[in-house]
């Protein structure tokens, strides 16, 4: 069956939480519905790697307002609609990326429909400030842990061993903060980093991370999302204007505008294991208002 061409503008790049749309296909999703506009705000989760949850939100139409249960990253051949779990990267040439926006079924919206879609202001906030510190973070414990490498390895935009990109498991952002995950596996090692001891120094760690932060913040660093094109796979990047230079991670999410938005930034550590390759854990959590 071919699908109508689709395609979704994404607005929550550059912070927009309101969008005036044109529904252009429906279709049924587990008990509910999948609804794909032209346009969103709403912010979907990529489970290819779900580091910033959805949007809460609601849709309305026909001046119903509908609430928004999920929305989720999803893609087109134009054949089918595969939503959620997509067997290919985005950017495959001839896939179409869009954000489906999951309803009850019996919400009555229909393919061309005005509709409006709002994202939660507060929420998206949280998110904003929760993910801004995430990355700023991951910087400040690429520099920490600088010391730690023999060899010569791939950099961070500060010039600082990329840690953060080469032994990243999974990243989770939530309100006001985030938890990620590095494999401290064989590979790691190979490339030079020593984590011989580190379980000894994570408060040290912690509070060097922590230092590093707290100027940034002082400063105030502007933070933009910079993109190629408007829709859904073009490619996104955080950009971050720091004190030491212009910092810039690949990054699909919303952000705050500014560190100084984050107010106190703290992080904490843990050295787990997973089935015998040690993990470390930082929980990085913001307050804004609290200098
Ligand atoms: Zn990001």
């Amino acid at each position: 069956m071919a699908l109508p061409a689709i395609d979704t503008v994404v607005t929550f790049p550059v912070g927009e939480l309101i969008a005036s749309a044109t529904v252009v296909h429906v279709a049924p999703f587990g008990e509910g519905l999948a609804v794909i506009a032209d346009r969103t705000s709403i912010h979907p989760v990529d489970r290819a790697w779900p580091d910033q949850p959805a949007d809460p939100g609601v849709l309305r139409v026909d001046g119903r307002e509908v609430a928004i249960r999920d929305a989720l990253v999803a893609a087109t051949d134009g054949t089918e609609l595969h939503i959620g779990d997509i067997p290919v990267r985005p950017g495959t040439d001839g896939w179409t990326f869009v954000v489906a926006h999951v309803v009850d079924g019996d919400a009555e919206v229909a393919e061309g429909d005005e509709i409006e879609l709002e994202a939660d202001g507060e929420a998206r906030r949280a998110l904003s400030i929760g993910h801004t510190a995430c990355h700023a973070a991951a910087l400040a414990l690429n520099r920490a842990l600088a010391g730690r490498w023999s060899k010569a390895a791939r950099e961070d935009a500060l010039g600082s061993p990329d840690f953060d990109g080469i032994a990243i498991a999974t990243s989770r952002i939530h309100a006001m903060g985030s938890v990620d995950r590095y494999r401290l596996n064989k590979s790691l090692r190979r490339a030079g980093f020593d984590a011989t001891g580190l379980g000894d120094e994570l408060d040290a760690l912690a509070a060097s991370v922590d230092a590093t932060l707290a100027e940034w913040v002082a400063a105030d660093a502007r933070v933009r999302v910079e993109r190629v094109g408007e829709h859904l796979s073009d490619r996104r990047t955080w950009v971050c204007e720091l004190p030491e230079g212009s910092a810039r991670i690949p990054c699909g999410g919303t952000h705050a505008g500014s560190l100084g938005e984050l107010g106190a930034v703290h992080v904490a550590f843990e050295l787990g294991d997973d089935a015998g390759t040690p993990v470390l854990t930082m929980t990085t959590t913001a307050q804004p208002g609290a200098a």
